[in-house]
């Protein structure tokens, strides 16, 4: 994990990531970013998509957890089904409510991913859990000014990254 902004995989969609991908890389558990990640802000449920990727995982022994930026409410309702171990207000890029995730899962550094579409909270907070992350485009992005400097900033990063493995 040389570049802390760097994600070890880039996928276009979290199905991308699918059972086979993970028992294949090693991956027992993952942590799952959920605002633009599996589901636009307001979408407030998993949808049947989402909800067969979620069977399909545990079908297959993979553990999941949550961690949420986002407030208890919406968390929680997203959950509310799910009963996955989560956190919201999960203050990512820090690293503490990752190793709370990794723990109730039961899982270790070395068979844990997580995944979401945020490289300065999502794959940051990975990496200072010493654990790979997972990029994804954000399925519906933010248009204000704010968003867009921060898609700017994240191309030049990558693009940076991708001249030096060159
Ligand atoms: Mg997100």
């Amino acid at each position: 994990m040389k570049f802390t902004f760097i994600p070890e995989y880039r996928f276009n969609k979290y199905s991308d990531a699918s059972a086979e991908f993970l028992l294949k890389e090693g991956f027992r558990g993952i942590i799952l970013d959920i605002d633009n990640t599996l589901e636009p802000y307001e979408t407030a449920v998993p949808g049947e998509k989402l909800i067969e990727w979620f069977d399909s995982l545990r079908e297959n022994g993979i553990k999941v957890a949550f961690v949420s930026n986002n407030n208890r409410k919406r968390v929680e309702l997203f959950n509310k089904e799910l009963k996955f171990p989560c956190y919201s207000k999960g203050k990512k890029p820090f690293k503490r409510n990752v190793l709370r995730a990794m723990a109730d899962m039961g899982t270790t550094r070395e068979n844990t991913v997580l995944m979401g579409d945020q490289m300065f909270t999502d794959v940051w907070a990975a990496h200072n859990a010493k654990i790979p992350a997972i990029l994804v485009p954000p399925i519906k992005d933010k248009t204000d000014v704010f968003t867009k400097l921060k898609r700017v900033l994240e191309r030049w990063v990558l693009n940076r990254s991708e001249k030096r493995k060159k």
